[in-house]
Formats: structure tokens, C-alpha cells, sequence
């Protein structure tokens, strides 16, 4: 499951000089810049970017194990240098070492919003870095906008031994997942929950019980996982958003997500849960 890596220690005040030793995670049109062959991807080093004059806006984000790494963004519709090529991060998964990994997700989010944030949304004056921040602030009108992080539920809900997964219609093959849907203003993520719930499925959920969170870098989330058991209710699944959903046994799952993401440490963990509850108290 991707999380900040230990030995990662966050900043964002750019030192003095940057070492051309320092991990560059560079951008063009959200597509993160790497060397390597498909199987063996590397990212490059600021020595690297030189060689190559590919340079942008950079914007610090800390040591990982001493090693200075920096997020740049590059200008949209920069192709990608000779040896280097342009890729989603989706492709990277288990292809990177996995704190490389989780700091390409953190890098990307900061340059999306870069990219996305060079306007005031105000008043539409040029932004500049805020002194202080990780923040743009407009020098017209004074307007200050930090990176957009979108808090989101997922929830596996139970019922007995079974566990209730959906294809979502954006889901590639044939894959099943816990319930997912972003909280909108005004509500606790509680709420959120409990509407999701009912507006993708159609039944009535309880006996929430947190279970962990996870940032998801597709393109800005905090997932935060939960469980609850079925209250009641058909499955009506929105047509809009659910190609599939059923309740499924612990011993008979569907294609599940990857191991990167909480969803599949969420089933994982709760499948396990019941497998050792049933054995306690057998059903049937
Ligand atoms: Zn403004």
C-alpha cells in the first residue's frame, strides 16, 4: 500500500543549492519523465535534466534517505528527450522501488497543481510561489490557493461471510472493488458513507469502523477506508457509475485491485477477518 516512505522527511523551502545528485520528478502533461526500459524504469537525477536542457518550474519536497528530491514541471507538449520517455504512473506500480514510488505520486500531485494554478482564479492576474508555503498567491488581488486535495470514502461492507464488491463502468476488465465516492461540502466523512452507499447500491449501512488512509494520486485523493455491515435494503446499483455489484463469499472473490492500493489491503484484511471469525463460530 503506497504511504510516505520512512527515512522521507518533507519540505518545501528550496536550499540554497540543489545537488545535481537530487532526484528530479519532472512532468509534461502529468506524465512523469523517465529513463530505462519498460521493465526497469529510473528516474533522473537534476545532472540528468541538464544533459538533456530539459528544464521547468521546480518545486522542493524533501530528503528521501538524505537524498534531495525535487518535483519539475515542464511546459505542456514537451516531448520527451533522446533515451527518456514520457509515462502515466499507473505503469510504474511494482516497477519502481516503492518509496521512488510514493514520491513520484507526491510529486505529481504538486505539479498538477503547478501546472493548474498559474492563474488566479479570482481575477485571472499570473500567480506567483507564495514565501513560506507550499501556496500560489495572486499579487493583485492577494488570492492564495494551496494544493487541491480531494478527501474521498471507500468502504467494504460485510454481511455475514460475504463482502460487497462492485465493478465500477471506469474499471478496466473484469475487477471488483469496495465502494468509492468523494465527499461533498458539508458533510462529515461519515455522511459521505452512508450517502454514497445508498446513491451508487441502494442499501442502508452501519457499525462503521475506520480503517486506514491513503493518498491516491489519480488525480488528487485522500482515500479514507472504512467497513460497516449491511442494515438493510436491494441492491440497486446506479447504472450511471456500477456495471456490476453482488455480495461475494470470502472463499469465491472476484479479480481484485492492485496491492498498491488501500482497497485491496482494506478486502485483504477484512477477508481475513471473517475466515478467522468463522472459524471461531462455523456458519451452518
Ligand atoms: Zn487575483
Amino acid at each position: 500500500m503506497m504511504h510516505t516512505p520512512a527515512g522521507f522527511v518533507p519540505a518545501h523551502v528550496t536550499p540554497p543549492a540543489l545537488p545535481a545528485t537530487s532526484l528530479a520528478f519532472a512532468f509534461a502533461d502529468g506524465k512523469l519523465l523517465v529513463s530505462g526500459d519498460e521493465q526497469a524504469p529510473v528516474v533522473p537525477v537534476l545532472a540528468d535534466l541538464a544533459r538533456a536542457a530539459v528544464d521547468g518550474s521546480r518545486h522542493y519536497l524533501g530528503q528521501l534517505q538524505g537524498v534531495d528530491c525535487v518535483a519539475v514541471t515542464l511546459a505542456d507538449g514537451t516531448p520527451a528527450p533522446a533515451g527518456f520517455r514520457l509515462t502515466g504512473l499507473r505503469p510504474l506500480f511494482m516497477r519502481l522501488p516503492e518509496a521512488t514510488l510514493a514520491l513520484a505520486a507526491r510529486a505529481f500531485q504538486v505539479a498538477e497543481w503547478d501546472r493548474t494554478h498559474r492563474y488566479c482564479g479570482r481575477c485571472g492576474s499570473p500567480t506567483r510561489d507564495k514565501d513560506g508555503e507550499r501556496a500560489k498567491q495572486c499579487p493583485v488581488c492577494g488570492y492564495v490557493a494551496y494544493p487541491r486535495i480531494s478527501p474521498a470514502m471507500m468502504v467494504l461492507v460485510t454481511r455475514g461471510r460475504e463482502v460487497l464488491l462492485a465493478r465500477a463502468n471506469r474499471f478496466p476488465g473484469a475487477m471488483y472493488s469496495a465502494l468509492a465516492g468523494f465527499v461533498e461540502p458539508g458533510e462529515a466523512i461519515e455522511d459521505c458513507v452512508h450517502r454514497e452507499v445508498r446513491e451508487e447500491v441502494g442499501i442502508d449501512v452501519t457499525g462503521l469502523q475506520y480503517f486506514a488512509s491513503q493518498s491516491w494520486a489519480f488525480p488528487h485523493s485522500l482515500m479514507i477506508a472504512y467497513t460497516a455491515r449491511y442494515a438493510g435494503g436491494e441492491l440497486r446499483p446506479d447504472p450511471a457509475e456500477i456495471a456490476d455489484v453482488r455480495w461475494f463469499g470470502c472463499d469465491a472473490l472476484p479479480d481484485l485491485p492492485s496491492s498498491v492500493s488501500i482497497s485491496r489491503a482494506l478486502i485483504d484484511a477484512t477477508v481475513a477477518r471473517l475466515r478467522a471469525e468463522s472459524s471461531v463460530f462455523p456458519v451452518g
